[in-house]
């Protein structure tokens, strides 16, 4: 420790002792004595209901510990301020987390550092509260309005008050009995010289006790932290909360009715999220393909399952991957074969003429029908609590969604995958499509550069040049398809290239 600690340790004892033999404190400590012991029996009782009241009101209850020392004594006095401190923390606690908790949790999943603390309180609870009510530097009232709205379990929160605040509490209780001991002793000549140095003595004892204790907490508490944030890189699974979905109304035409009867199904805008009632055998988060397998599986063998989404129930594959794509794909090949009829025997005197907003309405109008069998209600109706919002682990057995914590045994990320922006210049301000947005395009572009020769990239490039578009695929490898066999990937660019692909 510090001189300078030592120095002003000393100099409040002092000041203390000081004050104890020179201001008129027998004559106050009378008044208030004959005040309080009007309540007769009830005095203790009375006192302890005032501490409830005072914590709760956010007045500083220091004095009131000292009083309840020096009104009572050591023995009466701590058992008044134990009562009254610990039940007054539990209201004001209680107060917070009922008026308070809900928004703050919604709040906290946009704020990585207080969501950061919220988890190392929900999930060291008892450990976190301990500390910080042994060390003196976090205020008493402000704390217990503070931890009422973290994520702190209450019976880890009363157990922790109840031992931690054990030494200041004393402390506190100690000042007060040993300044009523003076004070009686300076009209009562009975209580001797020395028992008067014993007390001192004791008062010093005690308040070197809570200095020490006090440090010891301080550290453990920085080392909690440390812990904590250690974890959260190596701990329990996070979802990445920066990666935002993109908003539905750009992946959907919201003016279109059969987009319309999708965002219905599949993300219903009057939805609300069932109240948990107990522990789920099963959460899923994200409810593409897997997540939906997942859920529907678990809850046909009578698992309690929540499935969790923050976007479309359906997915990539529904939405914005396979179902689209596919639907894409079908009406691009009967525009290529009408044109290429001849070779199978097929004439038409004149060329046909392709629509490229019709198909894609098309294809519109099969997903929305697709959608029903994705739908939030059918999942309701297999048994699944379908829960819409942006789901995020806070525990090894807790998910948070929309203010609510969803406990479980066991958890599935089903969380798919976002599309990557490539770190090319100039492509951002020149503006791009993903697959979260091509489909929902109703006019066809006169040129498309794709960027990527993966399967997904090569059947889009092949649908639109079949629609079309002049296309031209980019790619940093030496051939298109790199996943696959390379001769069957050069038969597959052969007829790309092929002229009558592009009639
Ligand atoms: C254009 C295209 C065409 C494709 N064609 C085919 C094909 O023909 N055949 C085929 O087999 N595959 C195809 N695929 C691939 C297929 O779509 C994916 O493999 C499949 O969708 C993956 O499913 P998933 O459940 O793993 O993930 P996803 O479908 O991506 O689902 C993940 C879900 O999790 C949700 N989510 C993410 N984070 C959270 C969170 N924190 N809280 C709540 N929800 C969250 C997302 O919103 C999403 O709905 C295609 C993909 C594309 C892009």
């Amino acid at each position: 420790m510090r001189a300078g600690k030592i120095a002003l340790i000393i100099f409040i004892a002092v000041d203390i002792v000081a004050a104890l033999l020179l201001l008129p404190f027998r004559e106050w400590f009378k008044q208030f004595e004959q005040y309080v012991q009007g309540f007769g029996a009830l005095a203790p009782v009375v006192v302890a209901l005032t501490y409830v009241v005072t914590t709760v009101l956010f007045i500083p209850g220091s004095a009131l510990t000292i009083g309840s020392g020096t009104l009572f004594g050591l023995r009466t006095g701590f058992l008044v301020v134990f009562v009254g401190a610990n039940l007054g923390a539990l209201c004001a606690f209680l107060l917070a987390r009922t008026l308070l908790r809900e928004k703050v949790a919604r709040w906290a999943e946009e704020n990585p550092k207080f969501h950061a603390l919220d988890l190392a309180i929900g999930r060291q609870g008892f450990k976190m509260v301990f500390l910080t009510r042994l060390s003196p530097a976090f205020p008493f009232n402000f704390l217990n309005y503070l931890l009422g709205i973290t994520a702190v379990k209450t019976g880890a929160y009363v157990l922790a008050n109840l031992l931690g605040m054990l030494p200041g509490m004393f402390l506190y209780v100690y000042i007060g009995a040993a300044a009523r001991d003076a004070l009686v002793g300076q009209a009562n000549t009975t209580v001797g010289f020395y028992q008067q140095i014993l007390k001192y003595v004791g008062l010093l004892a005690t308040v070197a006790v809570v200095v020490v204790v006090t440090r010891i907490a301080r550290r453990a508490l920085r080392e909690a932290e440390q812990q904590q944030e250690a974890s959260m890189t190596t701990g329990p699974p996070r979802l990445d909360a920066e990666h935002k979905p993109l908003a539905v109304e750009k992946m959907m035409l919201t003016d279109d009715a059969h987009d319309k009867q999708l965002i219905e199904n599949c993300h219903p805008p009057k939805w609300v999220n069932p109240a948990p009632s107990g522990k789920y055998n099963l959460v899923v988060v994200g409810a593409g393909t897997a997540g939906l397998v997942s859920a529907a599986g678990a809850a046909g063998l009578g698992a309690r399952v929540a499935l969790i989404e923050r976007s479309l129930l359906g997915g990539d594959c529904l939405n914005v991957g396979c179902v689209p794509s596919k639907g894409m794909i079908r009406a691009a090949r009967a525009a290529f074969d009408s044109r290429n009829g001849t070779e199978f025997g097929v004439h038409s005197a004149s060329a046909p003429e392709v629509s490229f907003s019709s198909a894609m309405e098309r294809m519109r109008r099969l997903r929305a029908g697709i959608s029903a069998h994705d739908s939030a209600e059918r999942f309701r109706k297999l048994g699944v609590d379908v829960y819409l919002g942006h789901g995020r682990f806070e525990g090894p057995s807790t998910v948070a969604i929309e203010g609510k914590r969803l406990e479980f045994d066991r958890a599935v990320i089903a969380t798919g995958a976002r599309p990557a922006e490539p770190p090319i210049p100039g492509l951002a301000q020149s503006g791009f499509y993903t697959n979260e947005t091509i489909f929902t395009l109703t006019e066809l572009p006169r040129r498309l550069a794709v960027i990527g020769a993966g399967p997904i990239g090569c059947e889009l490039a092949q649908a639109f040049q079949r629609f079309g578009s002049r296309v031209t695929i980019i790619t940093d490898g030496v051939e298109i398809l790199p996943k696959e066999d390379q001769d069957a990937a050069a038969v597959v660019r052969k007829q790309m290239d092929h002229p009558t692909g592009r009639r």
